[in-house]
């Protein structure tokens, strides 16, 4: 069967994030979204922790669920949500969850300050105890935030969690964003091995993060071996699933262990590809300065010797120019033995194009996304499997050509740059929407 995981997301107590962050909540979304396996997130704050244990029970090996499971939305016709009229995928009480949390480093090493942020797996609730406690013993806040500061080096970090649990792993974070990240151009390292020493060789995988995509980060052959996953980073339930690890597994085997397998083998027959934004829409994909509403491509920030053209202070140097810095290679295609990836663009964003208004939170939007999703299926049934006709039928016809574009890549988007998303285009003067068509007719 198809599992779609998710595995960095924050909870309320983390710094921006919604209040609307609770387990039951949690639970319901991924129903919505069609995301199987969530993490915890934020598994170091003490009043997160408590809700974890408190709420969740082991249903598999590693794997958590609701003791109390929510109820589940109705789709039309009265079955359960990913019950039998769906597609066995997505109801609520089989939402399952992984213990996963980020944390971010601030440390000096080579005479350089550092901001690295990390995320951790855990097999288990009681693992986590250790890994809690033993941050406390050493001094470290947990409680003001649900993704901690931590002053401590990453290959440290990686010894410690290895001698408390050895099934414990660390996965690099949005392996690419300028200002927090393993290879970030502000405060990051060239290679794996320079951030995590003789722990490196524990690095089965790294997370691409929204402004880069697989493509891009397989122009460095030093990552030949190492896996390319990708999650949400969601401060909003909203937002789970934006990118995604889509896995073909047997019931029988789900559990922690054979994901953290499947990343340590490269296990490419049952790591089926990665769900990604457009790179583009990542908000530090190009080169530019946010204050100055300025952006570029490397090409031109080379010219511009790294200066915003307006303010002439020193650009934000994006993703886009930061990989190409230390790739090796030039690749069009995915190789044949990596996993492949699809590029989405969420349902919301496509209904609201369609509209013509800006936010997705607009009533109309809302009221569109919730009556497909009980018509149709999960957001991930709709994006990437329903036939356009259905859609068009259940929806509107511009909204079905809006997803037939985008699985065809058919969309335009200006790109992100220095904390600002990237904006998706997907009916333009030169390719409008069927009913702009129509009404020119008329
Ligand atoms: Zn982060
Ligand atoms: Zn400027």
């Amino acid at each position: 069967m198809r599992i779609i995981t998710d595995w960095h997301l924050h909870s309320r107590f983390s710094r921006a994030c919604s209040k609307e962050l609770t387990l039951e909540n949690n639970a319901l979304w991924c129903a919505k979204k069609g995301v199987n396996i969530l993490g915890t997130a934020d598994f170091t704050h003490p009043k997160w922790f408590a809700e974890i244990k408190d709420q969740l029970v082991e249903d598999l090996p590693g794997l958590y669920r609701m003791k109390n499971p929510p109820i589940s939305p109705l789709r039309k016709g009265g079955s359960e949500m990913g019950g039998p009229l769906g597609r066995g995928r997505g109801a609520v009480k089989d939402v399952r969850l992984m213990m996963t949390t980020e944390v971010a480093q601030i440390y000096r090493k080579d005479d350089k300050c550092r901001r690295i942020h990390n995320i951790i797996f855990a097999p288990s609730i009681e693992a986590v105890e250790k890994i809690n406690k033993w941050l406390s013993d050493k001094g470290f806040n947990l409680k003001s935030d649900g993704r901690p500061i931590l002053g401590i080096d990453s290959e440290e970090l990686y010894k410690n969690l290895k001698e408390i649990d050895d099934r414990i792993i660390i996965v690099p974070a949005h392996a690419w964003t300028p200002w927090f990240s393993v290879f970030g151009s502000k405060s990051g390292f060239d290679t794996l091995e320079q951030c995590f020493g003789e722990m490196s060789k524990y690095i089965y995988a790294i997370e691409t993060g929204l402004s880069s995509d697989p493509l891009m980060n397989r122009s460095l052959s030093v990552l030949d071996d190492i896996m390319l996953i990708s999650n949400s980073d969601a401060h909003s339930p909203r937002n789970f699933g934006r990118e995604a690890n889509v896995f073909e597994l047997e019931e029988k085997d789900l559990s922690y262990d054979t994901f953290i397998d499947i990343l340590k083998n490269k296990d490419i027959d049952r790591f089926k590809y990665t769900i990604e934004f457009y790179p583009e829409e990542g908000k530090y994909h190009a080169d530019g300065c946010a204050n100055c509403g300025f952006w570029c491509l490397p090409e031109q920030t080379k010219k511009l010797g790294g200066r915003c053209k307006i303010c002439k202070k020193p650009m934000t140097i994006g993703v886009l120019a930061r990989v190409s810095e230390l790739a090796d290679r030039q690749i069009k295609t995915m190789p044949k033995n990596q996993v492949p990836f699809k590029s989405i663009v969420p349902l919301q964003e496509i209904i609201a194009e369609s509209f013509g208004v800006k936010s997705t939170s607009s009533k109309k939007v809302q009221a569109m996304y919730e009556s497909m999703i009980a018509e149709l299926g999960s957001e991930f049934d709709i994006l990437l499997d329903v036939s356009i006709d259905t859609i068009k039928d259940t929806s509107d016809e511009v909204i079905a050509e809006g997803i037939n574009r985008m699985r065809t890549g058919n969309i335009h988007i200006r790109p992100g740059y220095d904390g600002i998303f990237g904006e998706v285009k997907i009916f333009t003067d030169k390719a409008p929407s069927p009913k702009a068509k129509q009404d020119k007719l008329i």
